[in-house]
């Protein structure tokens, strides 16, 4: 915790306000739960440095409503450090005023996008908006507001203790640092691991994940939730990190890996992926609300949409509000390829 003097760095606009984003509504990660309710903290601290970096004299912990012990947990947390004289007024005696509070998320996907989840803590609906204007300009209400998630928080306190030198020796040149990484139930070994970024996939899947339980070969590889991408078992030589993936046509995203075995139907994968949009697309912009549903209708009919997919492709890559829509095409992209010939009608 900062000590003496006004908190805040220079430059700091009155009102600025640091969300730390524990929605964590994309399936497949639990490392903020893990997180929020094993080392609740350490997240408080990380959030606290950030207000302190940036001049915020307040700051939101917002946790996902399905995550009921996290949510007890970082409110016994931010008691206690009211209790001990950590946050407050006058933060340990000094001229320093830091109030941070906890508030339930409202559920949905899209309500951990910056932008929707600042709506919803303003009592709105979680739909997300344009930009600009960003946050860091007009955010909560009208404050600058940044907005940054439980685990990246949580690694602060590290980097401040360490060095931005020591934490930077980790990862990659263009990408440093770690990342936890969650294993699905289907993995012989599943869980939460810290590994560092570039860390190769498959060292991740046969060293840590200790392949699939009951000896099970793979067939796909899921990162970073269900719009991150997917990779083909004979794929996984490639680093994990958002150049390594991307080259591959996948995302990084909250980088948790589901396994899935020759027990699932490739077309079943496919149907989830549609299911997931058309239920999570939040509505606001026609191309992900009309083309999520439409996508569904084909992948639920069985027949490959060939031409009207490719122009539909264009559609939400192009003209979707968020990031949301527009990761739709690139992850049923990368499923396609991962399947080959099962699902040719859905490569590009
Ligand atoms: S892309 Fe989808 S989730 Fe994002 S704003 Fe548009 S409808 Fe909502």
């Amino acid at each position: 915790m900062p000590r003496g003097g006004e908190a805040g760095g220079g430059g700091s606009r009155p009102g600025t306000v640091v969300v730390a984003n524990g929605d964590e509504g994309d399936p497949g990660s639990y490392a903020d739960r893990l997180l929020m309710e094993a080392d609740p903290g350490r997240v408080l601290e990380g959030l606290a440095l950030a207000c302190f970096a940036c001049g915020a004299r307040r700051g939101v912990v917002l946790v996902r409503s399905e995550y009921p012990a996290a949510l007890a947990r970082m409110r016994e947390a931010v008691r206690r450090a009211y209790a001990d004289g950590h946050l407050g007024p006058s933060v340990h005696g000094t001229a320093t005023s830091l109030d941070l509070h906890v508030v339930q998320g409202a559920g949905s996907y899209v309500a951990g996008e910056e932008t929707a989840l600042i709506a919803g803590l303003e009592g709105g609906r979680g739909c997300a908006r344009p930009r600009p204007p960003y946050p860091t300009e007009h955010g909560l209400w009208d404050a600058p507001t940044v907005v940054n998630n439980v685990e990246t928080l949580a690694a602060v306190p590290w980097i401040v203790r360490y060095g931005g030198r020591a934490y930077a020796r980790r990862g990659t040149s263009g990408e440093t640092g770690t990342k936890l990484v969650c294993l699905s139930e289907r993995f012989a070994r599943p869980g939460c691991y810290e590994v560092e970024l570039g860390t190769p996939v498959r060292r991740i899947v046969t060293e840590l994940g200790g392949g699939l339980k009951d000896g099970a070969g793979l067939t796909a590889l899921q990162v970073g939730g269900p719009l991150g991408g997917f990779l083909a078992a004979d794929a996984l030589d490639v680093p994990l990190s958002e150049a390594g993936l991307s080259a591959r046509g996948a995302a990084l995203g909250h980088a948790g890996l589901v396994a899935f075995d020759g027990r699932v139907a490739p077309e079943d994968v496919l149907r989830h992926v549609w299911e997931f949009a058309a239920a999570e697309s939040c509505g606001a912009c026609s191309p992900c609300r009309v083309g999520s549903r439409r996508g569904l209708e084909w992948a639920s009919s069985g027949a490959p949409p060939d031409q009207a997919w490719e122009r539909l492709s264009r559609v939400l890559t192009g003209a979707s509000l968020c990031a949301f829509g527009r990761r739709i095409p690139p992850a049923v992209h990368s499923l396609a390829r991962a399947y080959g010939d099962r699902l040719s009608g859905w490569v590009p």
